[in-house]
Formats: structure tokens, sequence, C-alpha cells
């Protein structure tokens, strides 16, 4: 059966660069099992500097998975991943790697933000207390500096003059919008979006996906998992289907959802679509 058989003419987004330095994903051969189950058989994926990526695929497909490699939340079990065009781990020293010390894989994670469908927000804290914590106790900045970038950040997500309420005070969709203010305090340089949306009422939907194309307009190298096609088509460089453990199907999102090549893409995108 040719269902899981990985794309072997990838589909690279046009006008963008390589996938290697600062903002940048790389991987092949990817394989992440839990225990005897392998999740991620076999994944092949570049994403350039300013690339705007949607994955899709089933549930239980592997895609939060996938994003918490990419995270360094979970080890991989073979393969290579490079992030912002580092060996995430790993240092590449001669022919051999070194595994990084704790303070060096803490540096690389600092430069990938996640944003999760629970927003997981301290509660205890307030939104501008949120967004300042990982600033003062990760990246050392100072309380003052902390503050004023909190409240760019509020503002830039359309939450001027909520600093001092507490998350249960916030809508879902304001809570989601703090959550990406405190994920972009740290200057990541790629972010990684899995269903930021899926915990909301539709009519909240609009102003998280509001930010995020604003972040994409910017620049921002950005990983989502979504249901929001709309998203994907307006937005997105290039959509990624993943099924079994494999990508199926990549290419330009517009084209994909009109007209997918694979018949596991054509069956999902009738579900779902
Ligand atoms: P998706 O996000 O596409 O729905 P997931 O990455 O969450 O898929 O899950 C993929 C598969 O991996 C599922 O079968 C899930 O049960 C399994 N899985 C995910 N995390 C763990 C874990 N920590 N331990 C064991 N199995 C896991
Ligand atoms: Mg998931």
């Amino acid at each position: 059966d040719d269902i899981g058989r990985p794309s072997t003419t990838p589909f690279r987004p046009p006008g963008l660069g390589d996938a290697d330095g600062p903002g940048t994903v790389h991987i092949r051969k990817l394989v992440k099992s839990f225990g005897s189950h392998t999740v991620l058989k076999d994944i092949n994926v570049d994403i350039a500097l300013g690339e705007v990526c949607v994955l899709i695929g089933p549930s239980g497909s592997g895609k939060s998975t996938l994003l918490r490699c990419i995270d360094g939340l979970e080890e991989i079990d073979s393969g290579v991943l490079k992030v912002n065009g580092e060996h995430l781990g790993y240092a590449e020293v001669d022919t051999h790697f070194r595994p990084l010390s704790r303070i060096e894989r803490r540096r690389q994670r600092t430069q990938i933000g996640m944003v999760f469908q629970q927003f997981n927000l301290f509660p205890n804290l307030t939104a501008l207390e949120n967004i300042t914590v990982g600033q003062t106790m990760v990246k050392k900045t100072s309380k003052s500096e902390a503050r004023e970038r909190a409240l760019e950040l509020l503002a830039r997500v359309g939450l001027q003059g909520h600093d001092d309420h507490y998350p249960i005070q916030l809508s879902g969709g304001q809570q989601q919008r703090v959550a990406i203010a405190r994920s972009l305090a740290m200057d990541p340089k790629v972010m990684l979006f899995d269903e930021p949306t899926s915990a909301l009422d539709p009519e909240l939907v609009g102003d998280v996906l509001d930010v995020m194309r604003q972040l994409a307009d910017d620049g921002m190298t950005m990983l989502v998992t979504t249901h929001e096609m709309g998203f994907a088509r307006e937005v997105a460089n290039s959509l990624l289907f993943m099924a079994d453990g494999y990508i199926v199907e990549r290419g330009d999102p517009r084209e994909v959802l009109a007209d997918p090549k694979e018949a596991r893409t054509k069956q999902f995108l009738k579900k779902v679509l």
C-alpha cells in the first residue's frame, strides 16, 4: 500500500530561502515512538525563514507530537532535527554529536515559542505578570524593561488596559492572546501553534487568528496545526497533510485544498471541508 509513502518531491514555497539558520526548521528521517507505538515514522520537512506552514491530519496522526519534538518537549528516537540552524539538544563537533548542557538547551528552547490549545496561563498571575515572568526569570530582563515590553505586547495583541486582569477575568480568546504575547516576550524565532483556536467559542476565534495573521505579516516563521482552513488558504505558504506517521502531501494551500493529489488527503478533506 502507498498510503504512508513519504513524498519524493518535497514542496518548497516559492520566494523563501533555505531551511537553515535562525527562524528555520529542518527535519530528516525523524522517528518518534512511545513504547512500541511508533507515532512519527519518517518525517522530512523544511520550513524556511518567514514561512507559515499549516499542518493538518486526522486526530492521533502525530501533529502535536511533531510540534512537541520541535519545541524540545519530547526527545526524538532518531533522525535529524535542526531548529534555528542548530541540532536541538545536541552540538555537532566535527562528525560527532555531544548532548548540550541544560543551560544550552534552555537557550535553544527560549528561541522556540509554543502556544497550546488550553492557553496554560499562570492563574495566580495577572496578564502583565504572565508576560513578564519568563523575561525576568529566564532572560534576566530588568523588571521595568520587562513591564514595558509586556505593555507593548499587550497592545500588539489588542489587549491594552487589560494588564491587571487575572486569566479568570478574561475570555478564552483574550487568554489565548495573552499566551501569544507571553510567548513573544521571549523573542522566539520560530512559533509553534497547536490548535490555538480549538478551545474557543466561535465568536472569539477571529481575534486570535487576526493576531496570528499579523505575526505572519511581520515575517515570523510559524508552524500551525488548525482546523481553520480559511487561515490556511489566506495566510499559509504551505500545507502539510500528515497521516499514519508520515507526511503524505505538501503543497501550496490553495492547490492542496482545491485539488489534493493523494487519495488519503482527498478522503480527509472530504470530511473536514
Ligand atoms: P494529533 O495531535 O495528531 O491528534 P498526537 O501527536 O497527540 O496526535 O498523538 C499521536 C499518537 O501518539 C496518539 O496515538 C497518542 O495516543 C500517542 N501519544 C501522544 N503522546 C503520548 C505519550 N506521552 N505517551 C504515549 N502515547 C502518546
Ligand atoms: Mg493534537
